[in-house]
């Protein structure tokens, strides 16, 4: 019996992202043996047409259905789905001898639909029958598969109208022609083909990243990719490199690499370029959306790259799409030059319009001013700023640019003028600011003259700004030596720094002075009203402020006694590899740089010798070459070079300036600034009587100034004596011979105390020989000891006694007789410095404040010791 099943019905599908295979099936001229096509009903009772077959009581069947010649539509992998229903055999009743519960899929590539020729004709052609034509064109069918059921029916499903429907999936490739042909196979089923569905799959058309990829068949292989270069969409362009993407088997995009994006002028919105509007610009790839034209700059018109400067402001080609157009910049500001001998120093503050640019820079124009009113002619190549020992007139004109000055040729340029005398010195620093009526926002300030004006003061300029706060500061100006600075903020502490200004320029400023704003503990509490009694008085009042506690602090809180501006001086022992403290404090200078010329005298390394030392791009000065002799232990070279560390920490015109040392050749160098001089106690031997009293105390200051830093810096000397002072040609006294106990060691003075260790008996206080308390305050004894030196030229302290008996004598309040024509001041000062109590001894700072009243006041030296205190 055959088995009626559902009408086959043989259409194309689509399923997502497959595209539809053109599968038409042609009925007539099918080759069809015993296949049957049958309208039937599925189990909804919907109309469906099936093929059939159902001849398993018959032996050796073999029947078969093609299909009609299907383009592939340059697929080279397709799919077959097959829905079909298939007879249980052993449902069958009766004898089965042959029947099958599998059928044969086939295929058949060709470039052609062969079916459209005439089957006669080619029988007619050839001569063969319609059977062995037929069994010819079966011949080159290849085979796809064996299809068998996953479920078979019986005759009961059939009663109930259930329909076992199977699904089998085959897939067909590489397919190398224009189409295929399909057949199915019988050989002895009873089955029921529903529908053949025939596709294939590919990677539709995709906008990604602003680029279009096309619709794109995939690869024959499984599991291959197809690599698809994208189109940018419309006024787009490729970022760096052409979009890519790769199309799957399965019809899927995979691996995206690069992109597209709009071109300059638009910006991407919902997946397209869009125009920028007027007023906006896009410049870069790099940037996604169009932008407000900066400030000073305009879009007149739709789709802008950039954006044009609007009249009078300027860009150039570095700057930033995105930065405003900018001007050149106003003139400089309160320029002012600083004359030191044959150098000129410009200063200048920044304009007060840059023209919003950073790159402010400024153009000197140096003329030279020719005598007899001959007019100006150019510097020239000889001037480096340089120019000849004598006094010379040039005229600056001083100017600010910038990136656009050169672009902005019509904008008026604005010219700083400065007229300079060169070979004039300019003024020595101001060496003490002090405070005087302080209030919630204003301090009173006053300071002395400079020792060497140089010439007629014509004004002080003061520093100021707020402590830690230095990258802001304000500049005011006096004609007088005090003022009052006013709007600054209550309970601060501000720094303060004076200098003086001659026709020569500008003085170096002090140094820092650090004072606070009210409200103020002690001025409020006991000094309200008389504060400037406070400044020079009280200070260099010294002896005054030890009985007074209140006073010493505001010492204290006058900063005087530590200056926290000041840097403190490391020692170098805390390195552990002293090499370390020396390339750290020390610059290394090139042996080829100096020239030997002298020995000057002899150190306990070596020879003290000078010569000049000529480093590139500076002026040949003379220098002092210590000398580390050969065949030197490690440890030598070591204490050698210590000096040099410490030297090298310390910038102050009281202080010996190192220049460098030379480590990298031999033999080992230490370079010190040259002191025509040589050192104090000699000189002053020499020139016994030659000295007027100001010129001695000039010299005193000079030495106390010089320990007034040191002891700022936390350094304590210990061997301060006038025979580690030096002396330059302009009889400037500076402190040198630094290092630690080392010093002592080598020093001739130094003599072994009970205690052990070296000592200069006749300099030392009192208690750093008993215990070794070396401090500032034990220096401001060794200082009263170079007092009485100088202002006895060079007298050994304490003669010939003996150091033990100078030790008993001190002991005992004995203390050295003030010198000869000695100032009584000065020598009242001497005999503070040996104050027994190292605590009632003045600080440095008060010494040199006391120093200075005397030189700005001669008449108080005139007073001589009486001569019974010998
Ligand atoms: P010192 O080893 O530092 O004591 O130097 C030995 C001697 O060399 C000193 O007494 C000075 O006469 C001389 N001397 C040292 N340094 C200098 C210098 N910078 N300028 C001139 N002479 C110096």
């Amino acid at each position: 019996m055959l088995l009626t099943s559902q009408c086959m019905d043989i259409t194309s599908l689509i399923m997502p992202q497959i595209a539809k295979a053109q599968v038409r099936l042609l009925v007539h001229g099918l080759l069809i043996k015993y296949w049957e096509e049958i309208g039937e009903v599925d189990e909804d009772y919907a109309p469906i047409h099936t093929y059939q077959v159902c001849r398993v009581m018959e032996q050796n069947q073999n029947n078969w259905l093609h299909t009609n010649w299907i383009l592939t539509e340059g697929a080279q992998r397709v799919f077959i789905e097959l829905k079909f229903t298939l007879r249980d055999c052993n449902s069958l009743p009766g004898g089965v001898g042959t029947c099958k519960e599998t059928f044969n899929m086939y295929y058949y590539e060709t470039n052609g639909d062969e079916d459209e020729m005439e089957d006669g004709e080619m029988r007619d052609g050839v001569g063969i029958t319609e059977e062995e034509d037929r069994a010819m064109k079966e011949s080159r069918y290849i085979k796809i598969d064996t299809i068998a059921a996953d479920e078979s029916f019986t005759e009961l499903d059939l009663g109930d109208r259930v329909m076992k429907l199977n699904t089998e999936v085959r897939d067909l490739g590489p397919l190398n022609r224009k189409g295929f042909y399909l057949a199915f196979q019988d050989l002895g089923a009873c089955i029921a083909l529903v529908s053949v569905r025939v596709f294939y799959k590919r990677c539709p058309f995709l906008v990604k990243s602003l680029a279009e990829f096309p619709d794109t068949i995939p690869g024959s292989e499984a599991s291959q990719l197809v690599e698809v270069v994208g189109r940018c969409v419309n006024n787009s362009l490729p970022l760096y490199e052409p979009p890519r993407m790769h199309c799957s088997t399965e019809g899927e995009w995979l691996v995206p690499i690069g992109k597209c994006v709009c071109q300059p002028g638009f910006e991407e919105i919902n997946r397209s370029c869009q125009v920028c509007k007027v007023g906006f610009y896009r410049s870069l790839l790099e940037s996604l959306a169009c932008s407000k034209c900066p400030p000073h700059s305009v879009a007149r018109q739709t789709g802008a790259t950039v954006c044009s400067c609007e009249d009078g402001y300027y860009k150039i080609d570095s700057d930033p799409p995105n930065m405003a157009c900018t001007r050149p910049p106003s003139g400089p500001r309160n320029a002012i030059s600083n004359v030191n001998e044959t150098s000129v120093f410009l200063e200048w503050s920044i304009p007060m319009e840059t023209g919003g640019r950073k790159d402010v820079r400024y153009n000197i124009l140096c003329r030279r001013v020719l005598p007899d009113g001959r007019g100006l002619e150019e510097c020239g190549p000889n001037v480096r700023f340089l120019p000849r020992r004598s006094h010379t007139n040039y005229s600056f004109l001083l100017e600010a640019v910038n990136g656009v000055s050169e672009l902005a040729k019509d904008h008026a340029k604005q010219y700083v003028s400065l007229n300079v005398t060169t070979n004039q010195a300019a003024p020595s620093p101001v060496s003490v600011v002090r405070k005087g009526h302080t209030g919630k926002s204003s301090i009173a300030l006053s300071w002395a003259e400079p020792d060497r004006p140089n010439g007629i003061i014509l004004e002080y300029e003061i520093k100021y700004f707020e402590k830690e706060q230095d990258s802001s500061y304000t500049i005011i100006k006096s004609k007088d030596t005090e003022m009052v600075v006013e709007g600054l903020k209550p309970s601060s502490v501000y720094i303060f720094q004076v200098r003086a200004r001659t026709s020569a320029g500008y003085g170096a400023f002090s140094r820092r002075f650090e004072f606070q704003t009210s409200p103020y503990l002690y001025f409020s509490a006991t000094t309200r009203g008389s504060v400037s009694v406070f400044t020079c008085v009280l200070r260099c009042g010294y002896s005054k402020a030890k009985q007074d506690p209140e006073e010493e602090k505001m010492h204290f809180h006058n900063g005087h006694i530590k200056f926290p501006g000041v840097r403190t001086y490391i020692d170098p022992l805390t390195y552990e590899d002293p090499n370390q403290a020396v390339h750290e404090f020390t610059q290394e200078i090139d042996v080829s740089f100096i020239s030997i010329e002298r020995i000057i005298g002899a150190g306990e390394f070596g020879e003290v010798c000078s010569g000049p030392l000529r480093l590139p791009g500076k002026r040949e000065i003379q220098v002092a070459i210590k000398t580390l002799k050969a065949g030197y232990t490690e440890q030598q070279r070591r204490d050698f070079l210590w000096e040099a560390s410490i030297m090298g920490q310390f910038n102050h015109p009281n202080i010996i300036r190192l220049e460098g040392v030379v480590t990298k050749s031999k033999p080992v160098m230490i370079i010190t600034e040259y002191m025509e001089n040589g050192s104090l106690d000699t000189f002053l031997k020499k020139n016994d009587g030659q000295f007027t009293v100001i010129q001695l105390v000039g010299m005193l200051r000079g030495i106390a100034s010089g320990m007034r830093y040191l002891s700022d810096m936390g350094y304590v000397h210990r061997d301060l004596a006038a025979r580690n002072i030096l002396v330059n040609s302009n009889l400037v006294c500076k402190v040198s011979d630094f290092g630690l106990s080392r010093v002592l060691e080598d020093d001739p003075e130094a003599a072994y105390t009970t205690r052990g260790g070296k000592i200069p008996i006749r300099w030392t206080a009192p208690e750093a020989i008993a215990y070794r308390k070396f401090t500032s305050a034990s220096d401001v004894w060794s200082y009263g000891i170079v007092m009485w030196e100088v202002m006895s030229y060079g007298e050994r302290p304490y003669w010939e006694m003996s150091n033990q008996d100078v030790i008993k004598a001190v002991e005992e309040s004995y203390r050295l007789p003030g010198p000869m024509d000695c100032p009584e001041a000065l020598y009242h000062l001497m005999m503070d410095c040996w104050q027994r109590e190292r605590s009632n001894r003045p600080k440095f700072d008060e010494i040199v404040c006391l120093l200075d009243k005397l030189i700005r006041n001669p008449s108080s030296l005139k007073k001589l010791v009486n001569s019974s205190h010998r």
